[in-house]
């Protein structure tokens, strides 16, 4: 049987280029799979369903709830977004690491649930370049600029709660930094149980003479 995948939650201020690293990382390295959402909110320009997300209506979206189809949701700005669980747990399964870009009330709860995950923020260099980053995009008026930095400073106020924070400094740098801590994750002790209950079971028979 394949050895289980790491389960790993990337959160980030909007701008600090969580999707950009995401992306990288996906198409730099070989064994990921990047988790679809469900979400309640209207598909902008561009998106489309099953791709970013599965839109749903709020009924649909109550229904997978009430199925217990979610390994987590949560409401952000007045809209529902969670976690299809076939895909996420069949992936583990399957032995890919799985990646979720959720907000912070999701990830607080996928680690209750998933111990082993591992959570990691991903921040700018500088709140001078994620507001420059913000500016930079051109979508966004002055207004929701504003409006996101109040936010970052709300969202930074849960960033003790991660195992990790990742500077984005450069994509490339950031994504493989990304690689080298979930590859790390391999080899935790808690998620090499078996490894370590077959070593302690070889070393009983080598000294009981029945292992040459
Ligand atoms: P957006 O609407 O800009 O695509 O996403 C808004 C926020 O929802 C982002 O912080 C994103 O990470 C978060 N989000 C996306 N999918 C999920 C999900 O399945 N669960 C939770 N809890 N948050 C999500």
């Amino acid at each position: 049987m394949a050895e289980k995948g790491i389960l790993t939650v990337v959160s980030g201020f909007s701008g600090a280029g969580k999707g950009t690293v995401m992306k990288a990382l996906t198409e730099r390295f070989e064994g990921y799979a990047l988790s679809v959402s469900a979400t309640t909110r209207a598909p902008r320009p561009g998106e489309q369903d099953g791709r970013e997300y599965f839109f749903r209506t709020k009924e649909q979206f109550q229904k997978m709830i009430a199925e217990d189809a979610l390994i987590e949701y949560a409401c952000y700005v007045s809209h529902y977004y969670g976690t299809p669980r076939e895909y996420v747990e069949c992936r583990l399964a399957e032995g890919k690491d799985v990646l979720l870009e959720i907000e912070i009330q999701g990830a607080l709860k996928v680690k209750k649930r998933y111990p082993d995950a591992l959570l990691v923020f991903i921040m700018p260099p500088t709140a001078a370049e994620l507001r420059a980053r913000l500016i930079g995009r051109g979508t966004e008026t002055e207004e929701v600029v504003k409006r996101r930095l109040k936010r970052a400073a709300e969202e930074a106020e849960g960033m003790e709660a991660y195992d990790y924070i990742l500077v984005n400094d450069t994509v490339e740098a950031c994504a493989q930094r990304l690689h080298r801590l979930i590859q790390s994750q391999h080899m935790r002790a808690s998620v090499n149980k078996d490894c370590i209950e077959r070593m302690k079971r070889e070393l009983e028979e080598i000294n009981a003479g029945t292992l040459s």
